[in-house]
């Protein structure tokens, strides 16, 4: 088996000499443990933090040990009993073509009508993110209009499709004329390429009334235009900030002091606080599957060897909904 190693740290943007793949022994199972054929594994944004050497929410990376990430695969051989040879199973030990893990590490697929791929994408982490974050953190409701970023991402995706299905006006952004045309065809309905302009201009004059809500994947000016733009008592939840995780120095908000008068809330959250829900995350997830009101997307790299660059394509857009690489 082969996995993906941490050689070195980067500094900013990450480049192919920071990882290395390499040859790794084939453990013998221990009781209670199982061996996975990775079919699939997950590239996120967070991804980036933990390659740096800090303290923050998941201990980082270290270096020349296999990497981790969310993954599905199929049992190849089991010493446990209620996780026979044949069951298809998520768990976090991804960046790698097998893996060796304890039964209660892995969780078995949820039964539900959609390809095992999906599960790491709009019906799995990025999807709840949407969720939790829309309904739960910033308490969208039916009526308002919601503002999301980097909206032709997994999660902005999915933020645009549950807000419509919702009764939300929704304004997404996205890099690039396709994907402001896919985002529009997933039901928003106005997009902004904020790659063709300032992007504060053009959130003010999408919402001339302003956004009760911002769903922020991306900061930086995204953030300033959504400040500009806010509503008496708008919630802003502040699901991820891409656009510093390279360079690391947010940039100066300019309309940072809208939040006194408009009494705006400003919450930061991660998806693993919101679990208590996830029960009525599926419930929601699979009536929207079931009429036909969710469009689903993954954008898919073939092979183990395209990992890194499919995880350094999410700094430059290049992929619609979910990044995924297939094993
Ligand atoms: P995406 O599928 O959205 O991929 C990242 C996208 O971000 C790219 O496709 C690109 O789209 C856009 N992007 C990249 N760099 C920039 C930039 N400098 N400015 C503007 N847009 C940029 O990833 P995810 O859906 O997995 O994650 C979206 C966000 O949610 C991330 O910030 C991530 O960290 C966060 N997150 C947070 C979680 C939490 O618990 N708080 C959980 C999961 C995700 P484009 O072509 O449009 O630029």
């Amino acid at each position: 088996p082969r996995a993906w190693t941490l050689k070195s740290r980067p500094k900013g943007m990450p480049t192919a000499d920071n990882f290395a793949l390499v040859d790794q022994p084939s453990a013998t199972l221990e009781d209670n443990q199982i061996r996975v054929a990775n079919r699939f594994l997950s590239v996120d944004p967070y991804m980036r933090g933990r390659m740096n050497d800090v303290k923050s929410y998941v201990p980082p990376f270290a270096l020349g040990e296999p990497m981790q990430g969310g993954a599905i695969g199929e049992v190849i051989e089991s010493r446990a009993a209620d996780v026979p040879v044949g069951t298809k199973v998520q768990h976090m030990m991804g960046w790698r073509d097998e893996a060796v893990l304890s039964a209660s590490q892995a969780q078995k697929l949820p039964s539900m009508d959609v390809p095992d791929e999906a599960f790491l994408g709009q019906f799995g982490m990025p999807g709840m993110t949407a969720y939790f974050g829309l309904l739960d953190v910033a308490e969208a409701k039916a009526g308002e209009t919601v503002f999301v970023s980097a909206a032709a991402g997994a999660v902005g995706s999915t933020v645009v499709q549950i807000a419509k299905a919702k009764g939300m006006t929704v304004i997404g952004s996205a890099g690039g004329a396709d994907k402001c045309d896919w985002v529009k065809s997933l039901g928003a309905d106005d997009v902004i390429d904020y790659k063709a302009g300032d992007v504060v201009q053009a959130l003010a004059k999408a919402a001339p009334d302003g956004i009760d809500v911002y769903f922020d994947n991306v900061g930086g000016d995204h953030l300033d235009a959504a400040l500009l733009a806010c509503r008496m008592h708008a919630r802003f939840a502040i699901c991820g900030m891409i656009d510093i995780y390279n360079e690391g120095q947010p940039q100066a908000l300019k309309y940072l002091a809208k939040v006194i008068g408009a009494r705006v809330t400003i919450k930061g959250f991660l998806v693993g606080d919101h679990m208590a829900r996830v029960a009525d995350f599926y419930a929601d997830m699979g009536q929207w599957l079931k009429d036909g009101t969710l469009k689903r997307e993954e954008t898919i790299f073939d092979g183990l060897e395209k990992a890194p660059d499919a995880f350094l394509g999410l700094f430059t857009g290049a992929n619609k909904g979910k990044m995924l690489v297939r094993v």
